[in-house]
């Protein structure tokens, strides 16, 4: 049970998503250092086996340095063969192979740390090799706590062992030297892990919360800009987007038909069939503005009450009759009221249609929609005016 507590203390707390993300972020960040310190072994290990060639009487003129010659062999043989294998495996992206090669790796490294400190004590050479190495590669070579402990206890229980069988003078002042040496580097590798761990989660947990205010501000953004009653645009959005678009596109001279429309009687439609049902209405004929222009590439606003807008900017100056088409489609949509001799919601249509560079500024257009509008409805309504500068031209 304690066992169980002390183990857990020295995971640091992840989310099962969190280690999963850290199983493929620990390599990506340690597989630069440690192909530096792999590149530096295998450079060290050729030196020496090129030292140890060019010796009097080459490398194995006796026993001892042709174990030496072999160590040096069987280390720089095995870096040399994992790098490309590590290499591979990184660009692959196969991070639990990568790992598994690299904890084969780390073996190989203990195993001929161990070596050859047990070859330096034959040589009367004490274990300082073991005690300057072990922390070294505790620390380049990051593992996690449980491997930590495992491979230090097993290669410090394997030289203590060693020590004791092979019965080398000194075995008491190698114990502790190598007790210490083992203890500091299990503190360095479970502290080093530890903190890569932790800036793992919290970077993780910055990101996660970035991007959760990022969804709250494009939702927040998206209410901001929409009429609750109809999901079209509203005013706002009109002030602060299109408008932004009129003067991107003024500049690049292209063309725009701006529609307002203005459901006909409406006061009355709502005296007649109350607040509620008029809402509705207003939500119905917002529905049908909103298909036809999104269909058409048009943007789609309530500009006021029971007014909408709706408007195509496009490179050429077409010859479509959007506000008749989409007067079309309001008509076949038939949304019915009986206080009026149509039998049907109407609309009235405004239209300015032309070059932006006719204009001054995107409410100059606005206020000549408006003109149409006013002069549709003053035709007789459920009709459209364009705006022409001299003169206005009905279509009923
Ligand atoms: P016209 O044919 O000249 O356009 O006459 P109209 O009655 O439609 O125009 P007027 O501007 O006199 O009235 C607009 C009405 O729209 C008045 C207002 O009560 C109603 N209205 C504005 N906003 C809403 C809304 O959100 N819901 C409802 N139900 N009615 C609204
Ligand atoms: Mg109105
Ligand atoms: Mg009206």
């Amino acid at each position: 049970m304690k066992a169980g507590i002390f183990f857990k203390k020295l995971d640091p707390i992840l989310t099962p998503d969190q280690k999963m993300g850290f199983r493929d972020y620990f390599p990506q960040k340690v597989y630069k250092t440690e192909r530096n310190i792999a590149v530096i072994v295998a450079g060290t290990q050729l030196c020496m086996l090129l030292v140890s060639a060019c010796k009097a009487g080459g490398p194995f003129a006796d026993s001892e340095s042709a174990r030496y010659f072999l160590m040096y062999a069987m280390l720089f043989l095995s870096t040399a063969g994992i790098l490309p294998i590590h290499a591979w495996l990184v660009k692959k992206k196969k991070y639990r192979e990568y790992l598994w090669i690299r904890r084969l790796y780390v073996v190989i490294l203990y195993a001929w740390v161990i070596g050859i400190t047990l070859l330096d004590k034959r040589n009367g050479m004490g274990i300082v090799i073991y005690c300057y190495l072990v922390p070294t590669l505790a620390a380049v070579m990051l593992q996690p706590p449980l491997e930590s402990i495992l491979i230090f206890g097993v290669s410090w229980s394997v030289l203590t062992g060693m020590l004791a069988f092979t019965a080398l003078p000194n075995f008491t002042a190698d114990l502790i030297n190598s007790s210490f040496a083992t203890i500091l580097a299990l503190f360095i590798s479970i502290r080093s892990y530890q903190s890569m761990a932790v800036a793992y989660r919290d970077r993780e947990t910055i990101a996660r919360q970035y991007r959760e205010i990022e969804k709250a501000n494009v939702m927040l953004n998206k209410m901001a800009c929409t009429d609750q009653l109809t999901g079209l645009y509203n005013r706002r959005y009109l002030i602060e987007n299109v408008r932004g678009l009129f003067e991107a596109y003024h500049k690049s001279q292209m063309h725009a038909v701006i529609l307002m429309l203005d459901i006909d009687y409406f006061k009355q439609y709502n005296d007649t069939y109350g607040h509620l049902n008029g809402d509705e209405c207003l939500k119905q004929m917002a529905a049908v503005i909103k298909a036809y222009s999104q269909e058409n590439g048009m943007i789609a606003v309530r500009y006021g009450g029971e007014e909408f807008l709706a408007i195509k900017f496009s490179e050429v100056h077409g010859d479509r009759d959007f506000a008749g088409e989409l007067q079309e489609r309001i008509a076949k949509a038939s949304l019915p009221r009986a206080d009026v001799k149509t039998g049907r919601v109407t609309v009235s249509i405004g239209v300015w249609k032309g070059s932006l560079q006719e204009l001054d500024s995107f409410e100059e257009a606005l206020k000549y929609a408006d003109r149409a509008l006013y002069d549709a409805k003053n035709a007789g309504r459920d009709c459209i005016c364009y705006y022409r500068r001299s003169s206005m031209q009905v279509n009923s």
